[in-house]
C-alpha cells in the first residue's frame, strides 16, 4: 500500500463546487469525504506543516505559531536557515516525532514536492530530507536533497518566475515534478505534494472574487492531473490518494494594531524582547504575548487593557505553578491543544466582526497585520479557518461521507497503521477507523460536548470543542459580552457577539 497526499493550501471545502472544482467533486463521489476535518490551532501553514507531519498539535510539535519565541530570540517558521539554527540548539526545532523519521527507520521512503515557504516545506517533510529521501521544493530544487533523481528531474525545468502571485505556474511544476520524477523512480511509500495555492490569491483577492474562483479551478485542473493518473494506474497499484487542506479562511474585516494598542497604554513593548521594552508582541490572528520573566502582574495590566476592546476574541494563558492559568479569567492554552514550553504567556484569538457589528459578513474577523480589508485570512479559532478538506480514495478506504470529527492530526497516525508502523509515542491524533476498509464500522463513540467557558462579570469566552473517541476536536469560539444594566444586575440574556 502507499500515499500520494495532496494539500491543497488553504481550501476551504464549502469552495468545492461541480463547475470549479469538478476533480475534487469527482474523487469526493467515488471516495470518502471527512465532512468535519478541522486544522489544528493556531490555523496557520507552519503550524498545520508540522501537525500533519508528526500527527501532534503544537503542544507536542512545538512550532506553536508561524513566527515564535524560542531560546530567546524571535523565529521566522518561513526561513529554513532559522528552523535549522534552531535545530542544531538545545530544545531542536520540532519536539514530536515525524512520519518522515518513521518511514527513514524503517528503510521506507517519502516523497515531498511543494511550493509553500522553505520553512512550511522543511517542516512538513522534517526528518526525511535530512535522510537523503527525495525532496523537491519548486523554488529552489537543490535546497533539500542531493540525491540523483532530484537533480536528474528538475534539471530539465527552467527556473519559475519569481515570487508568483497567483502562483500558476508554481503550482503546475509541483504537479510537472511529480510525473517528471515517476518516470525515473519508483514511488515511495509515502508522497506529500503541496500546493501553495489557492491560499495566496485567497491573500490578495478574498475567497469569492472571479480571480480566486480561477485560480481555483486551476487549482482543481492540476490536482486533476493526479486524480487521472490514480484513477487510470496508481488505483490499481494499491495507491490510496488524499486531497487535504492545512486550514480554512476567513475574512478581514476590520484591522487593528495591539502593539499600537499597548504601546498608547503605557506598556513597553515590541516584536522582539529588546532590553527597552517589557514584552515582545506577536501578531496576526492569534496575538502572542511573552512579558519579561513571566512577571504575572504585568501579564493581568495588558489584559484588562486588552479585555474590554471589541476586537479582543478568546483569551488563553500558560498554566501557573499552581495549574490555574497564569492570567486570571482565561482559558489555560492546554484547552486548545496548545502548552508547550514555547508558548506565550497570553494569547488571544482577535474576535469576528459580528462582535461589534450585526452587519458584518458572518466570516469577516479583526486582524493585525499587512494584508488589507476584504482579503482572505487564517490562524484564528472561527469555524471557517478551522474547516478543512480531506477526501480519501483507495481499495484501503470506505466510501461516502464519514460525519465523525476528524482532524489533521489523524492523518499520520491512520496513514501509519495502514502501513503497518508503528505510531510514535508523539502522536496525539487517531487512526480514523471510520475511514479504513479493513476496520469494523466503529462509529462506536458518541460525540460529547466538550466545550469550555471563562466568565468575568463582563464577558463569556467560549471554545466549543467536541470529544470523540478520547480525542478533543475544535469547532469555533465566542465571546458573548455580559451587559452591565443600571441596577448592576448582569443582563439575563446576553447578547451573541461573537460566533
Ligand atoms: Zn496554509
Amino acid at each position: 500500500m502507499k500515499f500520494v497526499i495532496v494539500v491543497l493550501d488553504g481550501l476551504r471545502p464549502d469552495q468545492l463546487d461541480e463547475a470549479v472544482t469538478p476533480n475534487l467533486a469527482e474523487m469526493s463521489k467515488i471516495g470518502l469525504r471527512l465532512v468535519r476535518h478541522t486544522s489544528s490551532f493556531p490555523s496557520e501553514t507552519r503550524v498545520s506543516s508540522a501537525a500533519l507531519a508528526t500527527g501532534a498539535h503544537s503542544s507536542a510539535h512545538g512550532i506553536i505559531g508561524n513566527r515564535f519565541l524560542a531560546n530567546g530570540r524571535s523565529i521566522d517558521g518561513s526561513s529554513l536557515a532559522a528552523l535549522v539554527t534552531l535545530g542544531s540548539e538545545r530544545g531542536g526545532v520540532l519536539t514530536a516525532t515525524t512520519i518522515g523519521e518513521v518511514l527513514a527507520a524503517h528503510g521506507r521512503a517519502m516523497l515531498s514536492i511543494g511550493s509553500q515557504s522553505q520553512g512550511s516545506f522543511g517542516l512538513s517533510s522534517w526528518g526525511s530530507w535530512q535522510t537523503g529521501a527525495a525532496a523537491f521544493w519548486v523554488h529552489d530544487p537543490s535546497k533539500f536533497s542531493s540525491t540523483a533523481a532530484v537533480h536528474r528531474t528538475a534539471s530539465s525545468f527552467p527556473l519559475l518566475p519569481p515570487d508568483e502571485r497567483p502562483a500558476r505556474a508554481t503550482i503546475e511544476r509541483v504537479v510537472d515534478l511529480f510525473f517528471s520524477f515517476l518516470t525515473k523512480a519508483a514511488l515511495p511509500e509515502v508522497s506529500l505534494l503541496w500546493l501553495s495555492e489557492p491560499d495566496i490569491t485567497y491573500h490578495m483577492f478574498g475567497l469569492q472574487h472571479p480571480t480566486a474562483r480561477e485560480v481555483l479551478h486551476e487549482v482543481d485542473r492540476q490536482f486533476g492531473r493526479i486524480f487521472a493518473w490514480w484513477s487510470e494506474k496508481g488505483e490499481r497499484e494499491g495507491v490510496q490518494l488524499i486531497a487535504a487542506s492545512d486550514h480554512g479562511h476567513a475574512i478581514i474585516g476590520e484591522k487593528v494594531s495591539v502593539l499600537n494598542h499597548l504601546q498608547r497604554s503605557g506598556f513597553k513593548v515590541g516584536y522582539e524582547l529588546t532590553p527597552d521594552v517589557d514584552a515582545a508582541i506577536t501578531a496576526q490572528r492569534v496575538v502572542n504575548i511573552w512579558v519579561r520573566d513571566r512577571e504575572g502582574r504585568l501579564l493581568t495590566e495588558m489584559y484588562h487593557s486588552l479585555s474590554e476592546e471589541p476586537w479582543f476574541g478568546v483569551a488563553f494563558s500558560r498554566k501557573a505553578a499552581d495549574g490555574s492559568p497564569l492570567v486570571a479569567n482565561t482559558l489555560p492554552l492546554s484547552a486548545v491543544m496548545a502548552e508547550h514550553q514555547r508558548s506565550a504567556d497570553l494569547s488571544f484569538v482577535l474576535a469576528d466582526c459580528s462582535a461589534a457589528n450585526r452587519n458584518a459578513p458572518p466570516d469577516a474577523v479583526y486582524y493585525d497585520g499587512a494584508y488589507p480589508i476584504g482579503v482572505g485570512m487564517h490562524g484564528g479559532l472561527s469555524a471557517n479557518e478551522l474547516s478543512s478538506l480531506c477526501i480519501l480514495a483507495g481499495n484501503g478506504f470506505k466510501t461516502g461521507v464519514a460525519a465523525v470529527p476528524t482532524s489533521i492530526v489523524d492523518l499520520v497516525p491512520t496513514i501509519l497503521s495502514s502501513l503497518r508502523l508503528p505510531l510514535p509515542s508523539t502522536v496525539q491524533g487517531r487512526i480514523i477507523d471510520e475511514a479504513l476498509q479493513d476496520r469494523e464500522d466503529s462509529s462506536q463513540y458518541d460525540v460529547e460536548d466538550a466545550s469550555v467557558s471563562v466568565a468575568s462579570s463582563a464577558r463569556r469566552a467560549t471554545v466549543f470543542r467536541e470529544r470523540y473517541g478520547q480525542r478533543l476536536y475544535l469547532r469555533g469560539a465566542a465571546v458573548t459580552r455580559l451587559a452591565q444594566p443600571k441596577n448592576g444586575r448582569p443582563d439575563a440574556n446576553p447578547t451573541q457577539l461573537n460566533t
